[in-house]
Parts: C-alpha cells; sequence; structure tokens
C-alpha cells in the first residue's frame, strides 16, 4: 500500500513541478513520467528494526517534541506510541522522496535506475554508474537530495507556523525537523552519504576519478569515526550503524575500484594499442623482416586496406622462407602469412583474449573491430605493465 501512495505522490508533485519551473514538452513528460513509473520501490525486511526503535525512541520523546513545537499538549490527541507510528512512516516517507530526488535527475541525465530500496539506515537508489567525465552531473545527482529533504523541512516548518489544527501543527513540526537533520546529515562529507559523493566530484575535477574516490572515502572514514563515537557515548545505536555502513561502503567502493582498474576486466579496445605496423600482402618478405628489426616486434600483421589477411612473425619467416633456402625479395608476404589468424576482437574481454592466448601459445594478439577492420594489437607486456601501475597504486593508497 504505501509503495502506491509514495510513489503516486511523488509522482504528481515531480510533473507540477516539470511543468512549472522547466517549461518542458509534454513528451518528454511522458517519458519522465512512464520512467519513473519502471522505478520500484522495495521495503527491505530491516525496516522492521528502524519501526520498533523509531517507535520506541519517538515514544520517549513525544514529550520533548511536544515542548519543543509550542503547541499545548491539550491541543494534541493521541497516544505516544500511535504519534511515533506515525512519525516512523511519515520519515520513511520523506526518505523516499529524497531518493526519488536522485532518481528523478539521474533519469534527466539518461542514466538507468533499477530502483530503489528504503532500509534500516534509509534509502539506497541503484543506478548505473555515472560517466566519470561528468564531474558537474555527479555534483548535482548528489546535492538534489539533501536540498529536497531541506525544501521539504522548510515546508513543513511553515506548516507548523500556519494557523490549522494544532495536531497538524505538531506532526508538520517533528516531520519539519527530522527533513532538516536529513538534509544537513546527507550534506557532510562522508563518502557514501550525498555530501562525500559531491565532494568526490569536487576532486575529481582536479584528480583522476579512482584517486578522487580514494581520497573521500579517506575523509569519510574520519567522519565514521567520529560518527561511531558519537554514537557509542549517547546509546544511539542508529548512528553507531551508521558509522558502521560509511566504513564499510567505503571499503566496498575501494574494493570496487580496485577490481574496475584490474586489468584482466578490462576490453581489448581499453588496453591495445593502436598505432600499429601492417604490411601489404605483396611487400616482399626482406621488407617484413627489416620492418621487424626497426620497430623491434616478432609478429607483423598482413593487411589489404584495413581488413585483416594473416599475419608474418619472425618464425613463419625461418620455416618458410629460410629453412626452405628461398630468396627473401622474391618471395611475397602473402606466401609466407599464417592464416587463419586468430584475433581478438576490441569488445572482447581481455581475460578471454588471454586465456586463448595462452591456449595457442601466443604473445600479441591482433584486434578487429566488428566490421573486421584491424584496429590495434594487443600483447602480453602491455598487460603486464598495467598490473604493474596498478600494484604501485594499490601500495600507495594501502
Ligand atoms: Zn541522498
Amino acid at each position: 500500500m504505501p509503495r502506491v501512495f509514495l510513489f503516486f505522490e511523488f509522482n504528481r508533485a515531480n510533473t507540477v513541478f516539470i511543468q512549472k519551473t522547466c517549461g518542458q514538452s509534454l513528451a518528454v513528460l511522458d517519458v519522465m513520467r512512464k520512467s519513473l513509473r519502471d522505478v520500484q520501490l522495495r521495503l527491505h525486511p530491516s525496516l522492521i528494526f528502524l519501526l520498533a526503535y523509531v517507535l520506541l525512541v519517538a515514544s520517549v520523546q513525544f514529550a520533548g517534541v511536544v515542548q519543543r513545537s509550542g503547541i499545548p499538549a491539550s491541543d494534541i490527541p493521541g497516544r505516544p506510541p500511535v504519534w511515533g507510528l506515525l512519525f516512523a512512516v511519515g520519515l520513511l516517507a520523506s526518505v523516499a522522496i529524497h531518493e526519488y530526488a536522485h532518481v528523478w535527475i539521474a533519469l534527466r541525465q539518461g542514466i538507468q535506475v533499477r530502483g530503489i530500496t528504503l532500509m534500516m539506515l534509509g534509502g539506497v537508489s541503484e543506478m548505473d554508474d555515472i560517466p566519470h567525465e561528468s564531474h558537474l552531473r555527479e555534483f548535482r545527482l548528489a546535492l538534489i537530495g539533501p536540498v529536497v529533504s531541506l525544501l521539504l523541512g522548510a515546508i513543513f516548518l511553515g506548516i507548523h507556523q500556519s494557523h490549522i489544527p494544532g495536531a497538524i501543527r505538531f506532526y508538520a513540526y517533528w516531520l519539519g525537523t527530522a527533513n532538516i537533520a536529513l538534509g544537513l546529515f546527507n550534506l557532510l562529507p562522508a563518502f557514501p552519504l550525498d555530501g562525500g559523493r559531491a565532494l568526490r566530484s569536487l576532486l575529481a575535477r582536479r584528480l583522476d576519478f579512482e584517486t578522487a574516490t580514494r581520497k573521500a572515502v579517506r575523509v569519510g572514514r574520519v567522519f565514521a569515526w567520529i560518527l561511531g563515537a558519537l554514537g557509542v557515548l549517547g546509546f544511539n545505536i542508529i548512528l553507531v550503524l551508521i558509522a558502521l555502513f560509511i566504513h564499510a561502503s567505503g571499503q566496498a567502493e575501494l574494493a570496487q575500484i580496485a577490481e574496475k582498474e584490474n586489468p584482466v576486466r578490462k576490453k581489448l579496445k581499453e588496453l591495445m594499442i593502436r598505432s600499429i605496423e601492417t604490411v601489404e600482402p605483396d611487400t616482399p618478405v626482406n621488407l617484413v623482416a627489416q620492418k621487424m628489426r626497426q620497430k623491434n616486434v616478432g609478429m607483423i600483421p598482413v593487411c589489404q586496406g584495413n581488413v585483416l589477411l594473416g599475419i608474418v612473425t619472425d618464425r613463419d619467416i625461418t620455416i618458410r622462407v629460410t629453412a626452405e633456402d628461398l630468396t627473401p625479395d622474391l618471395i611475397q608476404a602473402r606466401d609466407v602469412m599464417s592464416t587463419p589468424v586468430i584475433f581478438g576482437t576490441e569488445e572482447e574481454d581481455v581475460e578471454d583474449a588471454l586465456l586463448l592466448m595462452e591456449a595457442k601459445g601466443i604473445r600479441r594478439l591482433p584486434v578487429v573491430d566488428s566490421a573486421q577492420r584491424m584496429v590495434g594489437v594487443f600483447s602480453l607486456t602491455d598487460v603486464g605493465v598495467q598490473l604493474l601501475r596498478q600494484q604501485q597504486k594499490l601500495a600507495k593508497a594501502a
């Protein structure tokens, strides 16, 4: 039930907002609505604990909140646990709106969003990676959540100041302060909180994405320790859990980056060398051998135009020319080249290519594009160098 309610409310508000402020065409609006509808809101089982916790705390703090709201207790009917429940539901709805704000911007930026999960420690939007080079986009995407929470808080506090029944003003006050707290807390530069993501996007303007993430995670860890200490001192279980969560997700993010930087997980097109030396089929073998010497390679692809026909290795020349006592300048590349060629495609995983190279006993692999045109060469040496660089980076980061 809350699924429909939350979504409908947000969707309507969102539509009005787009119509009024952006003035975009109805077609765009329709796409937005459709894609937002595809974003599933999931409730994680751990919410039960949050509900119980909020119920407990809200019941205990009820009198204090009533006092701070400045509304006479006689104007507020109902028992504290009932208010605690209402508050818990309102808080979850607020978190959902915060997440939908992220989703809204993500969809506008063309990022795929799979869904939102509300769990004990808040909401999580599962979306595809933002292209690393667009720092401003991640900055906006991160900050929209806290901004919407602060706005929502301001609206609720505005309702609190209005002239409507005391009970509603009380509820507005409670949710208003909660949303302000939600907004401010998420602005903490503690990666992976929104503030931390914004910090990373700022750092990424000067540093490469991985280094920026490492620095942001390091700042986040400091905050995790501070929050954890505050939680322990104040007997605040949720705060301790959030601190643990920040710490753990920082580690997970680092591990993910290391995995992405792992050369074995990359595509051939990312590691291959593009400037390649090729020969025509009618190139005399002595010229092929000279080219090998010049470029210090043991293999040269034979191409007609860009199309890969075969390869000539130093072994081919030894066996098919020297051993046969033939005259190299009278023999052409096409006479000695090896076919069919073992090659990789640029979209192929490095891991698969390495297995292929091991099976065939080769050190250099020609790479072709989807039209079978030769686009580069992938060599074992390049992977080795990449692995070495990654090791050095990890050693520096540790
Ligand atoms: Zn957020």
